[in-house]
């Protein structure tokens, strides 16, 4: 029997993660949708059903430990093994709001309970998921883990003073979570290459969302595609970097 690739998305209820997952059903992987809240998560997980897909729901809040529990224990029993992970779900913490309005991210005035709640989504959660999940992968021919990082975790990009984030107001929360999540992004890497596990952060350019209240240009699918790229890697394909559809971004 061939082996039938299982791929889950954390937050595919909507945005970038459900164009994800949307474009691995259309690969042929079945794809488990996960979405905190289960109504969401149905409505979108039928909606690729609709168009021919193999997917299912499954409730996975990032930081609710229980919930991730249960989703790979889900996942263990119905499939026995998952191929790809996307560590997609992510907060901006300043609510729904254009970036460049986002004044409540400044260093010395941020809230340190928004920042804790940004990280304990976008950092934290990705943790707890991945260790939740690396036991399924390590049953798949070819694990690959994708990481939606951001340009705004740059720390080159944001070290050019007249560089593409200059009219953005400094960031104390959302973009020091994606420095942190391209840290671990290389930690799993190195942990994990021995394993032939290849971890890759992906930049998915400034996309049409609500994260940004939909100032930004890109559809979900052209915000997708860099991400389903470093999801179906070849063996030969490279682990611990970070990359955009234009190419590797800069740390
Ligand atoms: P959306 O706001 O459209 O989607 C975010 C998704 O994450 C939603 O499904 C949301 O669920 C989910 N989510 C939030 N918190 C949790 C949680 N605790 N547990 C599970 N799911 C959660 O934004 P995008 O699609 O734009 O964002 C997807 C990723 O891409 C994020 O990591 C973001 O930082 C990153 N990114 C986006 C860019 C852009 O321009 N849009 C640019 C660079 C990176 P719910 O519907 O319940 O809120």
């Amino acid at each position: 029997t061939t082996h039938q690739k299982v791929a889950l998305i954390t937050g595919a209820n909507k945005g970038i993660g459900r164009a994800t997952a949307e474009q691995l059903a259309a690969l042929g992987m079945t794809v488990l949708m996960g979405a905190r809240n289960p109504g969401r998560g149905e409505e979108a997980a039928a909606a690729v059903r609709a168009a021919g897909g193999d997917a299912y729901a499954v409730t996975l809040d990032v930081t609710d430990p229980a919930t991730v529990q249960r989703a790979a224990g889900w996942a263990e029993e119905r499939f026995g093994h998952l191929d790809v992970l996307v560590n997609n779900a992510g907060i901006s913490g300043s609510g729904q709001v254009r970036p460049q309005d986002a004044r409540d991210q400044i260093p010395s005035s941020v809230d340190l309970d928004m920042v804790r709640a940004v990280f304990e989504t976008n950092v934290f959660g990705v943790i707890a998921v991945t260790n939740a999940m690396l036991p399924l992968l390590r049953r798949s021919p070819a694990p690959r883990i994708v990481n939606l990082s951001s340009a705004a975790g740059s720390l080159t990009v944001n070290s050019i003073p007249d560089g593409p984030l200059a009219s953005l107001p400094a960031s104390a929360a959302y973009s020091p979570s994606k420095s942190a999540l391209n840290a671990l992004t290389v930690q799993y890497a190195n942990e994990l290459r021995k394993d032939g596990i290849l971890v890759n952060a992906a930049d998915p350019g400034f996309v049409d969302t609500d994260i940004n209240h939909h100032t930004g240009y890109l559809t979900t699918a052209q915000g997708a595609a860099i991400v389903v790229r470093l999801a179906t890697l070849g063996a030969d394909g490279p682990t611990g970097g970070f990359f955009g559809e234009g190419g590797p971004v800069p740390w």
